[in-house]
């Protein structure tokens, strides 16, 4: 998308624990180059390694985030993290929305958007997750699906610099397989128009990735869709060298 900066971000699961912080070490330093300025980098560890993962990139233009954040600010909500919480530990982005949540936690549309305003209310940028299954698929529902997703998962008060989404096919997640080129083009080009009738101005400026399996072999094509402004890479984000190799393709 004209004037947009792309962001390329690892979702690291329930994976990684200290030793791994070698990893996001190793990519800190890797993307201190000239072509921060154009691509932005964030990584998503557990919550477990948040705070010291960005007293790790001090000096780095990678962004460290969270996976998920609660509705509220604080209170009786045993194994929770609230947005604040994030923020204090320097996270600057949030995912909200993620197809593991909506199934493992039965977290629906509403849900995601009291948590992307939460994520506002601490200046996070929350990244709001999308996608259709395969029977939804199958259906011929996919574009209906994400109508849908993004109408119910978006805060009114969403902008292109406090949101971005992301398309993940759920079908596409952790299997290796990826939708095609022309309808990874379907996707966006429709998310865009509903974007931009919602939002304007900001709806065209907001940032759409793609998620599903992208890999450093595949990540070219994809990233060369209209509309597509970025990744969000899980397997591959968690060795330093995919991640890095992902990111270079720009
Ligand atoms: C994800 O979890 O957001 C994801 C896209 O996973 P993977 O890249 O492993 O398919």
């Amino acid at each position: 998308t004209p004037n947009v900066r792309p962001l390329v971000a690892g979702n690291w699961k329930m994976n990684g624990t200290r030793a791994s912080l070698d990893q996001i070490k190793a990519i800190a330093e890797g993307v201190k180059s000239p072509l921060s300025e154009k691509v932005e980098s964030l990584i998503c560890p557990p919550a477990t390694l948040l705070y010291v993962a960005t007293a790790l990139c001090d000096d780095s233009p990678l962004a460290i985030g969270a996976q998920d954040c609660h509705q509220n600010v604080s209170g009786a909500h045993t194994g929770d993290i609230s947005a604040e919480m994030i923020a204090d530990c320097f996270g600057t982005y949030v995912i909200v929305g993620h197809s593991e949540r909506r199934t493992d936690h039965a977290e629906a549309d509403d849900l995601v958007r009291a948590k992307a305003e939460a994520a506002h209310a601490a200046e996070l940028v929350a990244i709001v997750c999308v996608g259709e299954t395969e029977a939804e698929r199958k259906a011929g529902r996919t574009l209906d699906v994400l109508k849908s997703q993004l109408a119910g998962s978006l805060p009114d008060a969403a902008t292109a610099a406090n949101t971005v989404i992301a398309y993940e096919p759920v079908w596409a997640i952790g299997t290796g397989l990826t939708p095609t080129v022309e309808d990874v083009r379907e996707a966006h080009a429709f998310m865009r128009a509903e974007l931009v009738k919602r939002f304007g101005g900001e709806g065209e400026k907001m940032r759409i990735l793609y998620g599903g399996s992208v890999k450093p072999s595949n990540a070219r094509e994809l990233m060369a869709v209209a509309n597509v402004d970025g990744a969000l890479i899980g397997g591959a984000s968690l060795k330093a060298a995919d991640f890095l190799a992902i990111y270079g393709v720009y």
